[in-house]
């Protein structure tokens, strides 16, 4: 058992919501051996952050999963090359634009289109793609989460009218790195992917699975390092889950407890960020939606894709994507959100800078 001084973790929560100031060992501490009590004044802190940020409104994202045909062998994911169980899909830009339409009709105001690395949806085809949606819905977002590309890629789809770009960089350890990724892949060049979307413009999402294979306290604290000098505008963690046909099939899940703590660290450190409550999370805890927001997340992203295929496009065992999880089940997921007091926003929710912080950046 270790020896804590009384009022110590409060301290750390009120010197967090108060500056965003976390030290090294104060983070640990945070993750670790906290009471329930605590761990309620530190949900509390982050959740009481979004709410004077956004005003208890919950910002809206239509997930299209594009293609679960992916080039990479990530020994986490479910669409990985080397699984040849994964029955595989590609959509075409019609399809997607089928599912834009529907999305628009129940609300969406951002199209997300993500998919696994998939060589015939070359540089043209996604110019092409984004422009058609930006034409049709001038007033919608368009976010990209397509992978590692080169600058050139980037900066045409950034021509073509795409507004945000997720590519979390999974692990800013570069050992803890070499542990989920085979060797033909490379953290410098992830890095060099964020740099790129950075300067081009990008609104830029970063993230990290919680409890992957090797992540420890200390490679998550280099996690919100890189954060730190990134500074990304969205920040997207889930737990890491198990999927069966990858070489991580025995492994363990990612923690609920770390996951929620960790949004509420984020929270309190960028109460800017855009950060959302996951279907990884929803597909960890049944009620790890609404958890999430508790805890400090601001956004969803139900899948917009199209049922029937989008259960394919499964990076890890039982995903959702179905009721809440699915674009046609918003109506139950404004109940849910209203049971906790929030909203669901109808506008693009792009970020903005607002929060007067004193954070002195060392
Ligand atoms: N090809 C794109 C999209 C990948 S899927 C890219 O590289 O960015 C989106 C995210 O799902 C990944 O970045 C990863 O963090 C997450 N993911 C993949 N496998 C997962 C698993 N088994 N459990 C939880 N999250 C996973």
């Amino acid at each position: 058992m270790i020896f804590r001084e009384d009022g110590k973790i409060r301290d750390i929560i009120r010197r967090l919501s108060a500056c965003g100031e976390l030290k090294r060992q104060d983070f640990f501490l945070l993750m670790g051996d906290i009471s329930p009590e605590e761990e309620q004044t530190l949900f509390q802190a982050a959740r009481a952050c979004s709410a004077e940020r956004f005003g208890r409104k919950i910002y809206l994202r239509g997930l299209i999963e594009i293609s679960n045909i992916c080039k990479n062998n990530c020994y986490y994911c479910g669409i990985r090359r080397g699984n040849k169980e994964a029955e595989r899909y590609r959509m075409s830009r019609e399809e997607i634009l089928a599912c834009c339409c529907n999305g628009y009709r129940l609300g969406f105001r951002t199209f997300v289109l993500q998919g696994g690395e998939d060589p015939l949806q070359d540089d043209p085809w996604v110019e092409d793609t984004v422009a058609a949606i930006r034409e049709r819905y001038p007033g919608c977002a368009v976010t990209l989460s397509l992978g590692e590309k080169s600058r050139e890629s980037y900066k045409r789809f950034r021509r073509a009218g795409a507004d945000r770009y997720l590519l979390r960089h999974e692990t800013a350890d570069p050992r803890h790195y070499r542990q989920l990724h085979p060797p033909e892949m490379s953290l410098e060049n992830r890095m060099r992917c964020l740099r790129d979307l950075k300067e081009l413009g990008y609104q830029t999402g970063t993230g990290m699975m919680i409890g992957s294979p090797g992540q420890t306290l200390e490679t998550l604290w280099e996690d919100l390092e890189f954060i730190r000098r990134l500074r990304p505008e969205m920040i997207g963690i889930g737990p890491y889950l198990v999927h069966h046909g990858t070489p991580f099939a025995d492994q363990k899940n990612g923690s609920l407890t770390w996951t929620l703590r960790l949004l509420s660290v984020l929270r309190l450190l960028y109460p800017d960020v855009l950060l959302p409550a996951t279907t990884a999370l929803s597909t960890l805890h049944p009620e790890g939606r609404k958890l999430g927001i508790l805890a400090g997340a601001n956004v969803v992203m139900p899948n917009l894709g199209m049922p029937g295929q989008r259960e394919k496009y499964e990076l890890y065992d039982h995903k959702l994507c179905a009721g809440q999880e699915a674009a046609e089940g918003r109506k139950e997921l404004e109940n849910m959100m209203g049971q906790i007091g929030y909203t669901l926003s109808e506008s693009r929710g792009d970020f903005q800078e607002h929060s007067p912080r004193c954070r002195k950046e060392e």
